[in-house]
């Protein structure tokens, strides 16, 4: 089963710690919504439909600047081009352009998980954080996702950001909470070089909040959020149960997905082949309105084995679910060697790993889970 990614890649204003492919140019909607399902249709007869397809992801950038009917437009496109077995629609959305009209057209033509981009309650740090909605619009767009009967939901929250008290998370968690959320996805702030913060810290202006405090705040949204059965399954997702994102698990267990849209990715397994290629499309919106899908394309690569093992480590010790090591013997060719195992073994006992096989990680290393893995797979 494959999983289809449709990069919208316009937003109203750069938030200040974005490093996503995106233009504040809303007027390409049009241009950019017809040459997508052009791109959508030159899939036509390819080996790429004979997947079925359970997942559809629309992202970006903010797929809610445009309409209900652009997107029933796109999505009508997939219908009509792949073999759609939908277990889940999910579409980004940001709290500023929803209204109870726009989430129930939304249902209408399929879409049944809506992302929520809220990041905060708080009016400081969504100044901070230049985001186009404010505290009553993160407040309003919740109420209204309860109200409309939206199936399921996830909520964005961003935490660690400079100076952000754990008084100001606290109320940002309670906040959230009173509207008992089925899924949601916190993420600690980092400051990427090409952002508005990467720049101010460059100029010594930004103080990113200490490593201690962060990790303070992590076990607080862990916490907090587990009090109301919100149990974390991945180190930045959160759900109740049965409510897990299947589109994101799909790229931690390697399954094969088409990007559409400029800036997206593909994953492909070839037939006969054991190990997949993948594909980046340019990041440039007036190339894509222009070309052809393969001139969209600005690199493609050929995976190795060795390389697909060390991403599905990383991937899967973020998780609760851990990997199992016959997985890597069995899909990967990959067998943890002896300086590895010990490795485990002491991280087992110093109460960082929590299982040998599964390997699963405690609470305790899912805080340092990027670190550790990057030590276990530079030992092979
Ligand atoms: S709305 Fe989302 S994609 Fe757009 S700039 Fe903000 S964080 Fe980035």
């Amino acid at each position: 089963m494959a999983g289809i990614y449709i990069h919208i890649p316009f937003c109203k204003q750069a938030c200040s710690y974005c490093d996503f492919y995106f233009i504040t140019s809303l007027e390409y909607r049009e241009q950019f919504v017809t040459r997508l399902l052009k791109e959508i249709r030159s899939y036509r007869g390819s080996k790429f439909t004979d997947e079925p397809v359970e997942t559809i992801y629309l992202g970006g950038g903010t797929p809610s600047v445009l309409s209900a009917d652009q997107l029933h437009q796109i999505l009508e496109e997939v219908r009509d081009t792949f073999d759609v077995r939908v277990k889940e629609v999910t579409m980004e959305m940001n709290p500023d352009n929803v209204s109870a009209e726009y989430l129930n057209a939304l249902l209408e033509i399929g879409v049944d998980r809506a992302s929520m981009g809220v990041q905060s309650f708080d009016p400081d740090l969504l100044e901070f954080m230049h985001r186009a909605h404010d505290r009553d619009e993160a407040l309003e767009c919740l109420r209204l996702l309860s109200e409309t009967g939206f199936p399921t939901y996830s909520v964005d929250l961003i935490y660690g950001n400079p100076g952000q008290s754990t008084d100001c998370l606290k109320q940002d968690l309670d906040e959230l909470l009173a509207f008992d959320p089925p899924h949601v996805s916190a993420y600690s702030l980092t400051i990427e070089t090409d952002t508005r913060l990467g720049k101010q810290y460059e100029l010594g202006r930004l103080d990113p909040l200490p490593d201690e405090k962060v990790a303070r705040h992590f076990e607080m949204v862990v916490d907090r959020l587990a009090e109301q059965g919100i149990q974390q399954y991945e180190v930045s997702n959160y759900s109740k149960p049965g409510q897990q994102a299947v589109h994101n698990a799909g790229y931690w267990s390697h399954k094969p997905y088409i990007g559409l849209g400029p800036s997206a990715h593909s994953f492909w397994w070839k037939k006969g082949k054991d190990a997949p290629v993948r594909w980046y499309t340019k990041q440039d919106i007036k190339t894509y309105l222009s070309g052809d899908r393969r001139q969209l394309i600005e690199e493609t690569e050929q995976l190795t084995r060795r390389q697909l093992a060390d991403e599905r480590i990383m991937m899967g010790l973020r998780t609760r679910k851990g990997i199992a090591v016959d997985e890597l013997s069995s899909r990967y060719g990959y067998d943890l060697n002896q300086r590895q195992q010990s490795y485990l073994d002491q991280k087992k006992q110093e109460g960082i790993v929590k299982r040998l096989d599964p390997i699963q990680l405690t609470f305790e290393g899912l805080k340092i889970a990027d670190a550790l893995i990057l030590d276990l797979v530079s030992m092979q």
